[in-house]
C-alpha cells in the first residue's frame, strides 16, 4: 500500500475545475472519510455530495491552513488554489500574492505536519525563449506572464523544500485541461472547453486564439490520473520532482473545429483574437516531450483528440437533451 493510501488527503481550491473532479476520484480511491475538500468559496452544494467533507479555507491564512492539516490528520495535500493565466495577467499583484503566498503556506503546513504535497505547475511556466516543439523536460524557462513567473518560482521552491527540509513535494506541468463538469477558471486554453458548449447550444463559436495556435491539452480523466499517479509513484525511481511535463494531445483551434464537425456537421467557427491571450499562447510550447514522466513513473494518457471530442459531445449532448446545459 502506497503512502497516500494510508493517510487523509486535503485539497485546496477544491471547488475549481480540477479540484471538483479530483475530490470524487480521491474519495473513490481512498474512501470519502479520508478526503477533506476546501476552498475560499463556500458555495458548496449537492454537486460535491460524496466527495468527502468540505471546510472553508483561505490558503493565505497560514495558522488556519496548518491547523486544518494537523487537526484533520492529513498526510497528503493537493494544493490547487491559484489564480490562472488570463485572470492573473489582469491582476498580477494579486496573482503573485495568492499563487506564491498560498504555496509558501502549503509548503510550511506540509513541513510542520510531515505531509506529501502535490503542486500543479503548467505549460505557462515556459516562455518565448523555450524550444517550442517537443519542449524538453529540462530547458529554458523565462515566462513573460505573471502566472508563469509564479509557476517557475513555485517549482523551484518545491524542489528547495524537498532538498532542504525533506518535504515530499511533487508536481506535473499540466497543459490546458478540458472537462465536461466544472467550467474553467480563466486560463488561456479555456476556448477548448467553451467551444463544446457553444457547438451544442448554438452550432457556432467565436475563437479568441488564431486558427493555427498549437497547444498541449488533456482531458480531465487523464489530468486526474496524472495527479494521483505522480503522488503514488515509487519515490526511489524519481529523478525529477517539480515538475514533470505531461501531455495527452496537442491541437490548434482549426483542428479541434474539424474534429467537432465530424459529430456536428453544421458547426461553424470564426475568430476574434484577444491580443493578451494570443500573446500568452504564442509564448507556450506547441507540444511537449513528456518522456521523463513516462520513464520515471509510468505516465500514459488514455484520451487523444478524437476520443476526447467524442466523449465531450456524448456527455454534454446528453445533458442538453435533459435541458440541463446552460
Ligand atoms: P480554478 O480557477 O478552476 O480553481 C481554483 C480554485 O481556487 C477556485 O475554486 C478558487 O475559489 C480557489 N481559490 C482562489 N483563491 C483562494 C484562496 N485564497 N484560498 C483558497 N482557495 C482559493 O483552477 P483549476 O483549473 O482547478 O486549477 C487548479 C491548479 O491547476 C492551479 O494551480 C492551476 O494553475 C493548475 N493548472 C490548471 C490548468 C487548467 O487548464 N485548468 C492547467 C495548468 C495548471
Amino acid at each position: 500500500m502506497g503512502k497516500a493510501e494510508m493517510r487523509k488527503v486535503l485539497i485546496t481550491g477544491a471547488l475549481g475545475q480540477i479540484g471538483s473532479e479530483l475530490a470524487f476520484a480521491l474519495a473513490e480511491r481512498y474512501g470519502a472519510d479520508n478526503v477533506v475538500s476546501s476552498d475560499i468559496r463556500d458555495d458548496v452544494d449537492c454537486r460535491m455530495d460524496g466527495a468527502g467533507r468540505f471546510i472553508r479555507l483561505d490558503v493565505l491564512a497560514k495558522d488556519e491552513f496548518s491547523a486544518a492539516v494537523g487537526g484533520n490528520g492529513i498526510g497528503v495535500i493537493y494544493h490547487l488554489a491559484a489564480l490562472l493565466s488570463a485572470v492573473g495577467e489582469g491582476n498580477p499583484q494579486k496573482a503573485w500574492k495568492i499563487n506564491m503566498g498560498g504555496l509558501v503556506n502549503a509548503l510550511e503546513s506540509a513541513r510542520e505536519n510531515g505531509c506529501s504535497l502535490f503542486v500543479p505547475s503548467s505549460i505557462g511556466a515556459f516562455g518565448p525563449d523555450t524550444p517550442q516543439d517537443d519542449t524538453p523536460q529540462d530547458t529554458i524557462m523565462r515566462p513573460h506572464s505573471m502566472y508563469g513567473v509564479t509557476k517557475v518560482s513555485g517549482e523551484l521552491l518545491c524542489d528547495y523544500y524537498h532538498r532542504k527540509f525533506g518535504v515530499d513535494t511533487r508536481g506535473v506541468r499540466f497543459p490546458g485541461i478540458i472537462s465536461n463538469a466544472t467550467l474553467p477558471g480563466g486560463g488561456t486554453t479555456d476556448y477548448a472547453v467553451d467551444i463544446f458548449y457553444k457547438a451544442i447550444l448554438e452550432g457556432k463559436y467565436t475563437c479568441y486564439l488564431k486558427e493555427d495556435t498549437s497547444l498541449d491539452m488533456m482531458y480531465m480523466p487523464d489530468a486526474i490520473k496524472a495527479a494521483i499517479g505522480v503522488m503514488e509513484a515509487d519515490e526511489a525511481k524519481l529523478k525529477h520532482r517539480n515538475s514533470f511535463n505531461v501531455t495527452a494531445m496537442h491541437f490548434t483551434p482549426e483542428m479541434l473545429c474539424a474534429e467537432i464537425r465530424k459529430h456536428i456537421k453544421d458547426f461553424t467557427m470564426d475568430y476574434r483574437v484577444d491580443p493578451m491571450r494570443q500573446r500568452i499562447a504564442d509564448s507556450w510550447p506547441n507540444y511537449m516531450d513528456d518522456s521523463a514522466a513516462r520513464e520515471e513513473w509510468g505516465w500514459t494518457p488514455d484520451f487523444d483528440l478524437a476520443a476526447m471530442t467524442a466523449d465531450m459531445i456524448r456527455v454534454l449532448g446528453a445533458r442538453h437533451e435533459q435541458g440541463l446545459l446552460v
